[in-house]
């Protein structure tokens, strides 16, 4: 049905006139799952060398030798829904209602697409969208149900729902490309690609099943952190590739389950782990390059469907008239600390890639060191749209930025609240500075200090050394201060007595407190 749609309204348009240059820009905004940035070849990260020789994302990298590639651009809640809502509204979770997984913006929130709309764009969001409530602000919307399916996945729409036939990957950018076709060319549009892929279970496309097979992916100096010189609860966490990754789930060792249908293309990769039966270390290293290389076969697809969406807009003659972002919700640990997943205020959970070209106003090539958050994202698409936004905003736009003007009372630091008891971690609060990262667990009443300029990886708190204690009280009075801006009161530690959640993410669930498996899940 919906697919019927979408061909009739193409080929209604073709009957018009070429594509007419509005005046305004366009947007096309992809936005991604669980993409960390040290896997992407541009960043200058300690993945990056690795994904630029096996060209994991030649089509992002394009993109950014084309735009401004953003060095710091951070999430204020590492985890899925509150990072979308945060994006949406331009409000921490606190203001947006959206402190958890699966929960939805609170009823009449402001919403950026709205701005635009009213602005003259004809707007729509294509994919993951893991809010509860469907996206009434926009002109189109066509999403996965939840977390969604990686293969033959199905949508709901206004109009019903429809499955399609292949990797959500490919499909998304299909839906994408169908839409391009079929929208009113008398307006400026906002397009809103969001891809499912590389969240877990990091299920690739047949196309990338053996690629990467021949090669080592390196390995973090920390794989095997002791989680020493840090506060006790980086202990008690479940993200560990070690304990907590899984090798039916996670790594397809058993693909008897229903795993999205996955065909044979994991048989003689399973057929060679048991044949070599690692243990110990062995086995951890196994799990990692088997994880790896699946998250950057994932990754893989994403930027093809960047690519194709780069290409059409080559084609129809729109590349100098449309803003292209290339962003993902969150950040991903890759190994680093012997982990999965994301969740904690640490560098490679709060970092998001950000990646903005835009002919004529963004300089090629640039790499913008200004501290950008989430928050941010809808002030600044509304005023490259001409819009307007309310003033009770707590984002601001860094059009500036992209002007290579930053402004001189730009912000210095980043404020972080996490919530969801997700995979043993901990709620938290806490400020990054270029040079500190300072924590708070309310559960345990514990503290973290890190000083990233001694310490990048992030492996000895510092909070109770006396030579940091003006650091420690400077920083103490930022977190107070950010809190009163953004007016954020709740206690420590939160307990949640919001509407209940509605989406609910399989992959996503928490692991269950007893189940924690060791090497032995097999
Ligand atoms: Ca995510």
């Amino acid at each position: 049905m919906l697919r019927h749609a979408l061909l009739v309204a193409a080929c209604s348009c073709a009957l018009l006139a070429a594509d007419a240059a509005p005046a305004r820009p366009n947007i096309v905004f992809v936005f991604s799952d669980d993409h960390t940035p040290q896997t992407i070849g541009a960043y200058n990260l300690w993945l990056s060398p690795f994904c630029r020789e096996q060209r994991v994302t030649p089509n992002i990298d394009r993109l950014a030798a084309a735009g401004a590639l953003f060095q710091n651009s951070f999430c204020g809640n590492s985890i899925c829904s509150p990072s979308r809502a945060a994006v949406l509204t331009g409000l921490h979770g606190h203001a947006n209602g959206v402190r958890y997984l699966g929960e939805e913006v609170t009823p009449g929130t402001w919403k950026f697409p709205t701005a635009l709309r009213a602005a003259g764009y004809q707007t729509a969001v294509i994919g993951k969208w893991h809010l509860g409530a469907t996206p009434s602000e926009t002109d189109f919307w066509c999403l996965l149900p939840g977390q969604g399916a990686y293969v033959n996945p199905s949508f709901t729409s206004a109009t019903g729902s429809v499955q399609r036939a292949g990797h959500a990957s490919d499909v998304i950018t299909d839906l994408s490309l169908e839409w391009l076709e079929g929208r009113d060319r008398s307006k400026p549009f906002m397009l809103m690609v969001h891809h499912k892929a590389p969240h877990r279970t990091w299920i690739p496309p047949e196309r990338y099943a053996r690629w990467l097979d021949d090669v080592t992916v390196p390995e973090p100096a920390t794989l095997f952190d002791d989680y020493a010189n840090r506060a006790s609860v980086h202990k008690t966490q479940k993200l560990m590739i070690d304990a907590d990754m899984t090798l039916s789930g996670d790594l397809k060792l058993y693909p008897d389950k229903p795993l999205d249908k996955i065909p044979e293309m994991y048989r003689a990769r399973n057929e060679a782990f048991r044949a070599r039966n690692p243990q110990g270390r062995d086995l951890v290293r196994w799990k990692y390059q088997t994880y790896l290389k699946d998250y950057l076969r994932c990754v893989k697809s994403v930027d093809d469907g960047v690519g194709r969406l780069l290409d059409y807009l080559d084609r129809h003659a729109l590349a100098d008239n449309t803003v292209v972002i290339y962003a993902s919700d969150q950040g991903f640990f890759v190994g680093e600390h012997g982990w999965f997943d994301k969740r904690w205020i640490l560098e490679e959970s709060i970092r998001m890639p950000f990646i903005l070209r835009w002919p004529g106003v963004v300089k090629p090539g640039s790499r913008p060191a200004a501290m950008i958050q989430n928050i941010d994202y809808a002030p600044t698409l509304v005023e490259i749209a001409g819009g307007q936004t309310p003033p009770s905003l707590h984002g601001r736009s860094f059009l500036p930025v992209l002007r290579g003007e930053t402004p001189a009372d730009w912000r210095t630091s980043v404020f972080y609240r996490y919530y969801d008891p997700g995979h043993g971690v901990p709620q938290h609060l806490g400020v990054r500075t270029a040079r500190y990262t300072l924590a708070h667990y309310g559960a345990t009443d514990e503290w973290d200090l890190f000083d990233r300029e001694k310490d990048p990886d992030q492996l000895r708190s510092v909070y109770a050394d006396p030579d940091y204690a003006v650091a420690v009280a400077e920083l103490k009075a930022e977190l107070a201060r950010l809190r009163a801006l953004y007016g954020e009161t709740d206690p420590e530690p939160y307990v949640k007595t919001a509407r209940p959640a509605r989406a609910k993410a399989a992959a996503d669930k928490p692991t269950k407190p007893g189940k924690r498996k060791t090497q032995a899940d097999r």
